[in-house]
């Protein structure tokens, strides 16, 4: 059953979006069955993946028209990778959900329809803590967030973290943070280094060991509609994301041996 991780952080330009395609396309590579599901009304992840978000079905019609996801979901170059697209239209959802039963569960419908057929769904949210990124929250299993080593990232953290407490406490109770994942990581800054050990006084083990540094060729993928494992597989930033992919099935395979033996001890 695919393991559902949202990648949210309501500030723009942390990296959401290209953890969330490049993470992907890790997890492809190693061969661990991936969707990536684009929440964000931009489509940044849809046409970072070759696709045109104006020429698909997308998230839209599922979430609001109860279109199967299976209708929507776009194969990539990557044979191991999916997405489901989103398009501008995802902004008018929002205003269109708030009426709707079981509003903050939406997303959780869609994809327990297709889980199933995944190792792992990676949700890329917008930057908000609107009601769509509700939904990705109360749908996922854990959720990652991306935090830009900069002094000014650290302020709205404990926003979304409240965030996070709230939905595991009203419509969440699973939901884990998977980790803090440093991103746009600049060796030579002096401040980097303090942001990074900031975070790690803060979060302790809750900080990926993984950091992400800032490479030109993760910014330049997209242009080519392309995952960077896909376009240029031995740059740093794909080396950074096959790793983190490692960091996160690891800790996914040692949780499973883990709950597997408590069951057969009980
Ligand atoms: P978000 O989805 O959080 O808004 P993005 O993933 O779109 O953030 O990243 C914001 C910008 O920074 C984009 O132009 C992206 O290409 C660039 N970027 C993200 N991560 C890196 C990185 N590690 N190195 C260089 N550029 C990056
Ligand atoms: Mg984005």
């Amino acid at each position: 059953m695919g393991k559902i991780i949202a990648i949210a952080n309501q500030k723009g330009g942390v990296g959401k979006t290209t953890t969330a395609v490049n993470l992907g396309g890790s997890f492809g590579v190693l061969e661990h069955k991936t969707l990536i599901v684009d929440a964000d009304p931009q489509a940044n992840a849809t046409s970072g993946v070759g696709f045109d978000p104006s020429q698909t079905k997308n998230i839209y019609d599922c979430l609001i028209n109860d279109v199967h996801p299976s209708e929507v979901i776009l194969t990539t170059e990557n044979p191991n990778l999916d997405i489901l697209p989103s398009h501008i239209d995802l902004v008018g959802a929002e205003l269109e959900m708030i009426n709707m039963p079981g509003r903050e569960g939406l997303m959780k419908k869609v994809l327990d329809k297709i889980k199933d057929k995944y190792d792992f769904i990676l949700i890329d949210c917008s930057p908000s803590l609107g009601l769509i990124t509700v939904n990705a929250l109360t749908a996922a299993n854990s959720v990652i967030v991306p935090v830009q080593s900069e002094y000014y990232s650290l302020e709205g953290l404990g926003k979304l973290l409240n965030t996070i407490k709230i939905i595991q406490g009203r419509l969440n109770t699973d939901l884990d943070i998977e980790g803090i994942l440093i991103t746009l990581y600049d060796t030579r800054l002096r401040l980097a280094n303090h942001v990074v050990e900031e975070l790690k006084t803060h979060f302790q083990d809750l900080v990926f060991d993984t950091v992400i540094h800032r490479n030109t060729n993760l910014a330049e993928a997209p242009s080519h509609g392309s995952t960077i494992i896909m376009h240029d597989a031995t740059s740093k930033g794909a080396i950074n994301y096959l790793n983190l992919a490692r960091e996160i099935i690891q800790r996914h395979e040692a949780n499973k041996l883990k709950e597997e033996n408590n069951k057969i001890s009980l």
